[in-house]
């Protein structure tokens, strides 16, 4: 944690001499940058430096107040520091009052961010009781906010508007913190470990639970995109780049998702001829298109909170949840028992940035797959059937067999287990076959 008042704990080499060592003046809130105000004590330099919180933490923007001077900091994090700033309004819920407060700012131009930033909530309610909570977060997010949080100042505005610099939070932020006795700023992790979050203390809804794998109807949802298709052939470059410039939304619309809609139909197809009882769902944002009625489309064309909610419930009774890497993972990934994500070529190096599943160990592996952006519809299938066919053996043999060591007693209750495996692979050469000799 970072002490911002009534003194920071901070200071900051000046960019410009590189010899001042400077205390900031004051913290000032701008949205999705909390940032230092310093003025160099040698050269008298002036410049903004972000504290080490969120994204700051690794990739700090640093720049001249005068000239506008970036000085470092990526491009997608500092492109509009400058810009004219948009004046929001802000509302302030306050469920407890306490004279030492932590401040999470969770604002941020893109989804998954935001979200990830949220995430570190609980961490601070748990460990840090005798300080309240505050949280600093976009409309739209308040149904995620867990219960212990001290107070919750809500920015009305559409994500991309947070791009800028929002002017109304400043003022709104320091004549609320003048109350407190000492205000600490929360480094807000960009990345919170999944195995220590309960993600049911921010959805309300129970991730999956993996004792009841085998009693469950297989169930698989599909994340759908219609911005990021899944497309399998070079030309996935190409609709992205379509879809970047905007050239022509209807083709990319008539076309890429229509397609895309295709591979999801043939991939169940495929399923559904191995393991006839599954039941399909689609998800997603957009409507384009429609699939057959034994495949429920729980698409739509906007989200609120409670069909955000419902999304939740329906990945939390969801064995495979699958789609392409991005945002739309998170949630999905957090709820249910495991993943497939396909993975295209350009984001090789951001792998599991968006998959919060809550699972460690070997069974990790086993539930969270990753394919390539050119996978065929029968590979995804099969490796779906796989995950749900060998689940439970894979899980006697590979996951729980350490804990035998000793317990005699456990020998009991694993054979009994191992005879009432739903998927009796060595009986049912059917289904295997089915599998290695590739007839899905
Ligand atoms: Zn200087």
């Amino acid at each position: 944690m970072i002490r911002i008042f009534p003194h920071s704990n901070t200071n900051f080499a000046c960019p410009e001499c590189n010899t001042g060592i400077t205390e900031p003046e004051r913290i000032a809130f701008l949205g999705i940058h909390t940032m230092a105000f310093c003025t160099c004590p040698s050269c008298k330099y002036q410049f903004l430096h972000d504290l080490p919180a969120g994204h700051g933490l690794t990739q700090p923007v640093c720049a001249g107040i005068t000239e506008k001077k970036i000085h470092k900091g990526p491009k997608w994090f500092s492109n509009q520091l400058f810009d004219s700033p948009v004046s929001k309004t802000i509302s302030a819920t306050v469920h407890r009052e306490v004279g030492s407060v932590i401040i999470l700012n969770c604002l941020d131009y893109l989804y998954g961010h935001v979200l990830l930033k949220l995430l570190n909530a609980t961490h601070y309610i748990d460990k840090h009781p005798d300080k309240g909570l505050i949280l600093i977060i976009p409309s739209g997010f308040e149904w995620l906010v867990p219960d212990g949080t001290a107070e919750i100042w809500t920015v009305h505005a559409k994500l991309s508007d947070f791009k800028k610099q929002i002017s109304s939070l400043d003022n709104f932020v320091q004549e609320k913190i003048k109350k407190y006795d000492s205000v600490f700023l929360s480094i807000g992790w960009s990345h919170p470990d999944p195995t220590t979050t309960d993600i049911s203390r921010y959805s309300r809804v129970k991730s999956f639970e993996l004792n009841n794998f085998d009693q469950l109807p297989p169930t698989i949802t599909f994340i759908c995109r219609e911005d990021r298709p899944w497309i399998r052939s070079g030309c996935g470059m190409i609709s992205f780049q379509i879809l970047r410039l905007k050239i022509s939304k209807k083709l990319a619309a008539g076309w890429f998702v229509r397609s895309q809609n295709c591979k999801i139909r043939r991939t169940m197809k495929r399923i559904r001829m191995a393991i006839p009882e599954t039941e399909f769902h689609v998800v997603g944002l957009g409507n384009t298109g429609s699939f057959p009625s034994w495949i429920r489309d729980h698409r739509l064309s906007t989200i609120d909170a409670e069909a955000e909610k419902k999304w939740c419930e329906l990945y939390s009774k969801s064995h495979i949840v699958a789609g392409i890497h991005g945002s739309n993972m998170l949630l999905p990934s957090a709820h249910a028992a495991g993943f497939i994500e396909i993975l295209p070529d350009d984001r090789q190096g951001n792998i599991y940035q968006d998959i919060f599943s809550p699972h460690q160990g070997r069974i990790s592996h086993f539930l969270g797959r990753f394919v390539r952006e050119y996978v065929s519809p029968k590979e995804i299938a099969k490796t779906a059937c796989a995950m749900i066919i060998f689940f439970e053996r894979f899980r006697l043999n590979m996951d729980e067999n350490g804990q035998l060591y000793g317990e005699s007693d456990n020998l009991t209750q694993f054979e009994s287990r191992l005879s009432n495996m739903k998927w009796q692979i060595s009986k049912n050469k059917g289904l295997k076959k089915l599998i290695h000799n590739y007839k899905i």
